[in-house]
Formats: C-alpha cells, sequence, structure tokens
C-alpha cells in the first residue's frame, strides 16, 4: 500500500522534473570522478550524479519509497554542476537538480520554523535590495557598536553550531569610504553594473573597486537602480518560481540599448543571470528580452580582460621576490559560464607575483551558496581536501571570484592557523591593490 506522502512525492516528480533529460543520461560514468560528494563519500554512487539521476528517475517511476535517504542524497548534492563539463551526452544536469529541489519543496512537510526562515529569506530578504540594505545596516551597527565585541567575548556565540560561528568571525567590516579610480581615462564603453545583493552589502568595497577599475580602463558605469538580487539562491533551494519573478524584475531595470555589457563580480550570480534566457524561453513577453539580458551578462575578469587590463599590468616589470598567488574557481562561472582561462591571465600579468596553479583548483571548495551553513559536515571535509593542496603549494594570496568562495576560504586559513602566511583575496580587491601599489 503506497502511502499518501509516497504517492505526493512521485506526482510532484512527474510534473516538475524534466523526463527527456534524466533519460538523456546513458550511465556511463564519465561525471563520476569529477563530483566532490562522490569522492568525499569514498565513491557512494547515490551521492554521484549518475546515482542522483537514477534516484530522479525512480522517483518518477515509483520504484523508490521517499525515506530520508532519498532526501538526503539530493540534499547533500552541492549544485556545482562540476558533472555537466565532464558528461559526453550533454546531460543538463543543473536544470534536473532544480527542478529536483522544487518537486521536494512542492510535497515536504514543513516545520513552522523552516516555513518562517523561508519566507524571510524568499520573500522578503532576497526579494526585495532595500530590506537586504536595511539588514546590512544591522550587521554593520553589530559590528561598530562594540556588540561584536562584547557578543564574541561572552562565548555567545558558542550557542551557533560551530561553522555559523566560524563564518561571522570572517564577516567583512562593512565600510563606508568611498574608493575612487586610482586614475580616470577617457570613456568608451557603456556597463551596467550588477552589483549583487551580498556584494553590494557585505562586499561593499569590492563594488566600489570593482567601479573603480572598471573606470580606469575607459569603461562609464551605470547602476540600475531598481535591479534585485539575481534569483540564484531561490533556484537552487527550490524556489525557483521565485526566483523567475526576480529575473523578470532584472531584466526590466537592464533593458536598456545604451548598455554595451551588464558586468557582475559574483560567480554564482553570474551563471544564474546567463540563464535567464532558459528560465524564460517560454514567457512570450520575456523571452527576447531575457536573450538580449543573457547576451550582454559577463563576469568582471572577462570583461576586465577585454578591456585590456592586462596591458596596463605588464607596464610594470617584476623585480625582485615574487609572492605566490593562486586562484579557487568559482563553480558557477567555470561550470556553468565556462569562465576559467580569463582570472588566471590577470594573475599571471601581474607585477610583483607568481602564479601557481592549485591542485584541484576546479574543484568545489564546498562553499556553494549556503550550502556551508546547511551541510556543514560534508563542506567540512571537502575543505580539509581543498586545505590539503593550498598548504603543499603555500601560496601568500588565494584568488576567488566569488563571496561564498572567498569566506569558505578564509574559513580554511583560519582552521589551519595560516593567517600570518597568506590571505584569501576577492580577484577586484586583489588587482586593485596591485594596480595602486603600482601607481599604474
Ligand atoms: S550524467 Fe553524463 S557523464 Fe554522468 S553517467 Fe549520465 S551520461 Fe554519463
Ligand atoms: S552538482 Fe556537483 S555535487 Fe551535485 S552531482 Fe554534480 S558534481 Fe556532484
Amino acid at each position: 500500500m503506497v502511502s499518501e506522502l509516497q504517492q505526493r512525492m512521485q506526482d510532484s516528480f512527474r510534473e516538475h522534473v524534466n523526463e527527456e533529460y534524466i533519460m538523456d543520461c546513458m550511465r556511463c560514468g564519465f561525471c563520476l570522478p569529477a563530483c566532490p560528494t562522490y569522492l568525499a563519500t569514498d565513491q557512494d554512487e547515490t551521492h554521484s550524479p549518475r546515482g542522483r539521476i537514477a534516484l530522479m528517475k525512480a522517483m518518477r517511476d515509483g520504484d523508490v519509497v521517499w525515506d530520508g535517504s532519498v532526501e538526503e542524497s539530493f540534499d547533500v548534492c552541492l549544485g556545482c554542476r562540476a558533472c555537466e563539463p565532464a558528461c559526453p551526452a550533454g546531460v543538463q544536469y543543473g536544470a534536473l537538480i532544480e527542478e529536483t529541489r522544487v518537486a521536494i519543496q512542492q510535497v515536504k512537510p514543513q516545520t513552522i520554523k523552516e516555513k518562517g526562515i523561508r519566507n524571510v529569506a524568499f520573500n522578503h530578504l532576497f526579494a526585495d535590495q532595500k530590506k537586504m540594505a536595511t539588514t546590512v545596516k544591522l550587521v554593520q551597527f553589530y559590528q561598530k557598536s562594540g556588540l561584536q565585541k562584547v557578543t564574541r567575548k561572552i562565548g555567545f556565540l558558542d550557542l551557533f553550531p560551530p561553522f555559523m560561528k566560524e563564518m561571522e568571525s570572517v564577516l567583512p567590516k562593512i565600510e563606508r569610504k568611498s574608493k575612487s579610480a586610482p586614475v580616470s581615462s577617457p570613456k568608451t564603453v557603456n556597463v551596467a553594473f550588477f552589483t549583487g545583493c551580498l556584494m553590494d552589502t557585505l562586499f561593499q568595497e569590492t563594488n566600489r573597486k570593482t567601479i573603480a577599475l572598471l573606470e580606469r580602463l575607459g569603461a562609464q558605469v551605470h547602476i540600475p537602480k531598481e535591479q534585485q538580487c539575481c534569483g540564484a539562491l531561490h533556484g537552487h533551494s527550490g524556489e525557483l518560481a521565485k526566483g523567475v519573478r526576480n529575473a523578470r524584475a532584472n531584466i526590466d531595470a537592464f533593458d536598456s540599448d545604451e548598455y554595451d555589457f551588464i558586468v557582475n563580480n559574483a560567480g554564482g550570480c553570474g551563471a544564474f543571470l546567463s540563464e535567464y534566457e532558459k528560465h524564460l524561453h517560454s514567457d512570450p513577453l520575456y523571452k527576447e528580452k531575457a536573450v538580449r539580458f543573457s547576451r550582454k551578462n559577463i563576469d568582471i575578469s572577462s570583461l576586465l580582460v577585454k578591456l585590456n587590463l592586462n596591458d596596463l599590468l605588464k607596464k610594470r616589470e617584476s623585480d625582485g621576490v615574487q609572492a605566490i598567488v593562486t586562484y579557487q574557481d568559482s563553480c558557477h562561472l567555470r561550470n556553468v559560464n565556462r569562465v576559467f582561462l580569463e582570472p588566471r591571465m590577470l594573475l599571471q600579468d601581474a607585477p610583483g607575483f607568481e602564479y601557481k596553479e592549485l591542485i584541484d583548483a576546479a574543484s568545489c571548495c564546498g562553499s556553494a551558496g549556503i550550502y556551508n551553513l546547511l551541510q556543514p559536515e560534508m563542506a567540512s571535509r571537502i575543505l580539509e581536501a581543498k586545505m590539503k593542496g593550498v598548504k603543499m603549494l603555500q601560496p601568500a594570496v588565494i584568488v576567488t571570484s566569488n563571496p561564498g568562495c572567498l569566506m569558505q576560504m578564509q574559513v580554511g586559513i583560519q582552521r589551519e592557523g595560516l593567517e600570518k602566511e597568506m590571505k584569501a583575496l576577492h580577484i577586484v580587491d586583489f588587482l586593485f591593490n596591485v594596480i595602486e601599489k603600482n601607481n599604474l
């Protein structure tokens, strides 16, 4: 006798999870070595892309009972999409896991607390940039009023899970200083800046430096006021419809012929922005506008290369001892937008530094949006493996292209007690510092 929950879950999988995408999988297993959770679980098939796709099919067909182990298999997926470039059949795993999370979300019973958290996050905080800004003012007050010091001193943070405490310890200081361009140049290109909710609040300094770098290279930077969170967090949490709501708002905010590019400086946001055209392909009102938006979307490293930052960097010859700089890929920037050469090209030309590749730089660091908060054990296991490579390389700087990766690498450095030897920086902060130091 099939339980009511089982039946409803099966119906939901049938309704939301695309069977054609599932059938594209030929079960070859080429994706397995690329999957961090498969590797971190001693090659457990249920934590592999192939195993998860088989479970999606089994759920649709009613061949497996919905229980904690099935749910865990989907929950533990990082959504890093490293399985996609590895797949010879072009399986759209990213779409499949998004749809799976929608299917589960529709049916899974939620506690009042879960409902409350989701409501605040998806209907308020990440749905309205102004509410996000207010929250950040509270964080700023927490940091500046001395409350942070007191909280740490009395051990209040010990009441929270250890990973949250570590994240709190690497929260950037929210400053309100303005950064001007090192030298202004004639404007030759119009760039609309997608400022991002986290980047525009917790990482305001990086955003200011992003504008300064672009202006230094001759860009006129515009910041459309009505922009919202990209919607990635919603899309990755089973709230795809709300993510698409944000997509429409952003498309309207950026829909101007004036802009040559729409630039972002967070790999996770950039990937979702580039997929607006996919999410809105059947919307007659937004279909064409979404294509225009996604085609103009570009990440900061690619745009800096296009605007010839490398030529500027090469003006200063490296002399004397060179510090090692390395790069940890943002999964979505690499696996969805397939951008991995451009950040490396910039770092290779940075005067005063020698670029060295980090072992398994392409593999996820365990941050994956808010994965490290939801799945701290697996996130820690993945970070531990990542830090082994870091310790072998001993870089002075680990550069990243996404706020989540940045904080995750800062936690890794802190856990290993390496704060005196190295630091993690966003690529914009790193490049801005190099340009300022060398008067370029
Ligand atoms: S997802 Fe792709 S690589 Fe993985 S088993 Fe299926 S066809 Fe093979
Ligand atoms: S998205 Fe990442 S964690 Fe999930 S199955 Fe693909 S490679 Fe594995």
